[in-house]
Order: structure tokens, then sequence, then C-alpha cells
């Protein structure tokens, strides 16, 4: 069995934060991540509140800057899919691909994937009408009519970037009032490209071999309708990635519980960045996490004598 000091979990940028400090501390790390480094970073057209970076960047840019930081270290990285861990009184063992890995402390960073709205159609059109990427399939609905379900800041910036590919965007909300920030609210509302339908629930995702239209509900009215488009951008928001995290380790339904040094209910678990149960997802919040995590997972090396 390969054992490493620390093994992170994830590659966005809470991992990645957390890998930097733990290798500037001279702790044996590596870092596991499925898919290439990045996280949703990598999904995310501008990034614009990331500080440092006053003119805004594409998420792959940063996703890259971060990554190349890494390269200066020795860092393992270990690119496949945890299955499970096993919670050891010294050394954790982790089943990733088709071996185990030991850890003394183990930082769990993997992040959030996209919740799905749950209705009729939604599955058998993915694909096909169906998608929770702007950024990766916007332009093939360039010059088309799209909607965009959400009101938060994935729905409102994602409704923005689209709007400059396609020719018309709906952004459906089910309630009033958005969630997400002002700038954007400003900036959709403003848009001639963009119309905001508001208290207003997709039913259903209609189509034959792709998608045709959204069968919607205005749930102060009652009166129902059918919008006839090509595509619908799905961001009703994002669950934690945690079916590998054993029982042992506390979490709600937002996430894995922790103390102010990232510190879980079991020792030598750390936890970072949208994995936890939070309420600010950004990532500058996932930078500092990574910072916070490697370096109580730092003491607790020091404190075990390790
Ligand atoms: P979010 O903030 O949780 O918003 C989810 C949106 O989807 C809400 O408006 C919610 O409606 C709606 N929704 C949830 N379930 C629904 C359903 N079944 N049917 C219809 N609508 C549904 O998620 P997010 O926008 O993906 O953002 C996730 C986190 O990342 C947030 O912390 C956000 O601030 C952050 N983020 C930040 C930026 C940025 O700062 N630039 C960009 C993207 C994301 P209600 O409002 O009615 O609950």
């Amino acid at each position: 069995m390969r054992e490493y000091d620390a093994v992170v979990i994830g590659g966005g940028p809470a991992g990645m934060t957390a890998a930097l400090y733990l290798l500037r501390a001279g702790v044996r790390t590596a870092m596991i991540e499925k898919l290439s480094p990045g996280g949703q970073v990598l999904l995310t057209s501008e990034i614009e509140n990331y500080p440092g970076f006053p003119e805004g960047l594409q998420g792959w840019e940063l996703s890259d800057k971060f990554s190349a930081h890494l390269d200066n270290y020795e860092l393992d990285r270990i690119n496949d899919e945890v299955r499970s861990i096993t919670v050891g009184k010294t050394i954790h063992e982790i089943a990733v691909g088709d071996e185990v890995v030991g850890a003394k402390v183990i930082v769990l960073a993997s992040g959030a994937r996209y919740r799905k709205l749950g209705v009729p159609g939604e599955d058998r059109l993915l694909g096909r009408g169906v998608s929770y990427c702007a950024l990766c399939d916007g332009n093939f609905f360039r010059d088309r009519e799209v909607a965009v379900v959400g009101g938060g800041n994935s729905a409102l910036e994602e409704a923005l970037y689209l709007a400059r590919l396609c020719s018309k965007v709906h952004l459906i909300h089910r309630r009033d009032e958005f969630r997400g920030l002002f700038c954007y609210q400003d900036k959709c509302f403003k848009h001639d490209k963009i119309n905001v339908i508001r208290s207003t629930v997709v039913e259903e995702i209609v189509g034959g071999d792709d998608l045709e239209a959204l069968a919607l509900k205005n749930v102060k009215t009652g009166e129902k309708s059918r919008l006839e488009l090509d595509g619908c951008f799905i961001f009703v928001g994002f669950e934690p990635i945690m079916d590998f995290v054993p029982e042992d380790v506390k979490r709600d339904p937002n996430g894995i519980l922790t103390d102010q040094e990232m510190r879980t209910s079991v020792p030598g678990i750390f936890a970072a960045g949208d994995i936890r149960s939070k309420m600010c997802r950004q990532v500058a919040t996932a930078v500092g996490d990574g910072a916070t995590a490697a370096t109580a997972a730092f003491s607790y090396l020091e404190q075990m004598g390790y």
C-alpha cells in the first residue's frame, strides 16, 4: 500500500490550496482528482470576483494558474475516483481506482455536483437539449432560443453568458425575488435578449428525439403554458459530493460539518470548500478553507508526533 502523510481528495481551488500549503510545510502529499484539476471552476465562463484579477478571467485560466503553482513542489497526483475511505487509528485507507492508499491525514475537498430539477423529460433529453453547463454546451445553441432555470448566481451569470451566443434566453425562476447578486440581476433585467419569467416552475421538459418545449406553470395564478425552444440550461444549485465519505464523518443535508479549523468529527480528517456545510460557496472561500484545513492538518501531524 502506498502511504502518504497527507492525501487531499479533490483538485478544485480548495484541494489545490490545501495541497500547496501542505507541500510548503514539507508534508509528503498526494492529491486525488478524477478528472482534470479545477473542479467546477473549469465549468465557469468568467470569474470576476477573485481578488487580484480586476479584469476577470476564464475559469480554466484560474485553474491552470493554481495547478501550475503546484508544479513547483513534489506532489503525487493520482487521477482516479475515490470509492471509499476506511477510518483507521493512525492510518486512514482510501480505496481509489484499483488500489488502496494510506494517509495519516485526509483533506476532503471533492466539491459539489449540480442538482437536478427532477421533472419528467430531464434525464431522457440530457444532451439533446438539456444541459447543466453553459460553457460546455452553449455553442450548440448559437443563434437559437434557450431557457435558463434558476434564480441564483449561477443561473444569472450563465444567462448572461448564453445571451452572447443565443438569439433569446428565457430566465425562468420559481419566485419573484432572485437569490443571485444584485449586479447580475441588474444586467439580466436590462439585457434585451433576456426574457425574465418569474413565479414559474417547469413541470415537464417536452420532446421526441430532441427538446422541443417546456411545460410551465405560474405558481401564483396556476396558469399553464408551453414555451417552444431549443435548449434548457438548469442551474438550481449544487449538492456536495460525499458518497464515498464514511458515516462516522458527521454531516447535514448541505455537506460535511466542520469546526473553524476545518476539522471534521473524525480525528485526522479535514474538509474544505464546497463539500462543507456552509453558506458562502466561492473560489475565494474555497481557497481560505483549503489553507485553513492544511494548517490544521499540519498541526495535527505534529501533535501526533508523525
Ligand atoms: P443557489 O445559490 O443555491 O441557487 C439555486 C437557485 O435555484 C435558487 O434560486 C433556487 O430557488 C432555485 N431552485 C432550487 N431548486 C429548485 C427547483 N427544484 N426548481 C426550481 N428552482 C429551484 O445555487 P447556485 O446559483 O448554483 O450557486 C451555488 C453557490 O455558488 C452559491 O453560494 C453562489 O453564491 C455561488 N456562486 C457564486 C458565483 C459568483 O459569486 N460569481 C457564481 C456562481 C455561483 P429559490 O431562490 O427559490 O430557493
